[in-house]
């Protein structure tokens, strides 16, 4: 029999990333090209004594069906966390019943495509921009408009001009915290701009922020929700970068008029997420002292990134720049005008070394002279030792 697979998928870009990160899987390889966060930073003892707790205390709960917007004590916690966060920044009191809680961020970006976007619909996004939601959206066929940036973020000029003269524009998606892939974060000052800009023309917005809760030096800057007087902005956080990513649990903030429809793909997708992680993860942020655990995570994680930006500035040739970024858990390199990472990439490779080639993220510009470095992963001595083979790869692939 001829399997016929959708026209969806047989239309997909189809990134040939997959087969050339699945060598990196080898282990005499380094790889800093996943966004795995450390595994000693697991509350392993914690998350055991609260899984017992919640099978005692509220087995049937735990095991049963919940609610596809998920389980009330977890979006209570986490409206209260984030209003004792964000409420003195600026942020309207969010109702918990305004909180859908997803199975990871990227559960979130799949249903936001489904609500959104008809074939041929624009995503704006910033330039470079997260690959698992191009991956995600690309689901429903859109086209991108990406938005250039500098070191503050998104530039708002630019972004005007895209959302004054397109009328296909259904949403923008930000990451506006140690941006993944660049690390660096939209000034407050830019915010600003940029929400002016949102609420003018009444765009709904994603805001992405897996890492804001990392920020190893420097003020927080307020989230684009603290700044949302038409309640536009699609807040997303998630438990994977602070918690553990293996439990998949995160949640989006919605208006009134978003949070039926996200409901009803919601509830087709998995009908709910996982009662028992929810009661898990519920009970840990009650119980436990989960902002310290965070201040720890971000100790080891400013520690790796110094290990990191220390030994570039040593062992890679003065031509290749870097991000600095001060939260989050990767770096981005760019290339001399006209390199590409992925010739690179076979000169890391015969070196034992990897990173994720930076075209993957420009969904429209597919620019082929960045790449992306991880350095929440590895020890301090393996990151070194890799920094140095890329190095190597480096001096190699620019003198051929
Ligand atoms: N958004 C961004 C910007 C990310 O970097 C990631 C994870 N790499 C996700 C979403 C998905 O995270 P999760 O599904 O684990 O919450």
């Amino acid at each position: 029999m001829a399997i016929r697979f959708s026209d969806v998928l047989a239309s997909m870009k189809g990134s040939d990333l997959g087969p050339l990160l699945a060598l990196t899987a080898q282990p005499d390889i380094i790889s800093f090209a996943g966004g795995l966060p450390a595994p000693q930073t697991f509350p392993l003892k914690e998350l055991t004594e609260v899984a017992i707790k919640v099978r005692e205390e509220d087995g049937a709960g735990a095991m049963q069906y919940g609610p596809s917007l998920g389980f009330m004590g977890l979006r209570q916690a986490i409206a209260d966390r984030m209003n004792r966060m964000y409420q003195p920044m600026g942020m309207y009191k969010v109702d918990p019943k305004n909180i859908m809680i997803v199975t990871g961020s990227q559960q979130g970006l799949d249903i936001t495509g489904r609500v959104f976007l008809n074939k041929g619909d624009v995503v704006v996004c910033e330039s470079p921009t997260y690959l698992g939601a191009i991956g995600a959206f690309d689901f429903e066929q859109p086209n991108y408009v990406e938005i250039p940036t500098d070191d503050d973020g998104i530039i708002p000029e630019e972004l005007e001009k895209v959302l004054s003269t397109n009328d296909k524009v259904k949403f923008i998606y930000v990451i506006p915290n140690y941006q993944n892939p660049s690390g660096r974060c939209m000034s407050l000052e830019r915010r600003k701009k940029f929400m002016e800009i949102v609420t003018k023309y009444e765009i709904p917005v994603f805001e992405d922020n897996p890492y804001g809760d990392l920020r190893f030096e420097g003020e927080e800057i307020a989230p684009l929700i603290t700044m949302d007087p038409k309640h536009l902005v699609m807040y997303s956080g998630t438990f994977s970068k602070t918690l553990a990513p293996g439990m998949r649990l995160a949640w989006m903030v919605l208006n009134d008029e978003l949070l039926p429809k996200f409901d009803l793909v919601k509830g087709s997708t998995d009908l709910a997420t996982p009662s028992v992680t929810q009661r898990e993860a519920a009970m840990y942020m009650t119980n436990y002292d989960f902002d310290g655990h965070i201040r720890e995570n971000c100790k080891l994680y400013g520690h790796r990134r110094d290990v990191m930006c220390n030994a570039i500035k040593k062992y890679f040739p003065s031509d290749v720049k870097c991000t600095y970024p001060h939260g989050g858990l990767f770096l981005w390199v760019e290339l001399p005008e006209g390199c590409n990472a992925r010739d690179l990439f076979k000169y890391a490779l015969e070196r034992k070394v990897a990173y994720v080639p930076g075209d993957s993220f420009f969904p429209q510009t597919k620019k082929k002279n960045y790449f992306r470095l991880n350095f929440s992963y590895n020890d301090d001595d393996v990151i070194e030792e890799g920094v140095k083979r890329l190095a190597d790869a480096l001096k190699a692939y620019l003198a051929d």
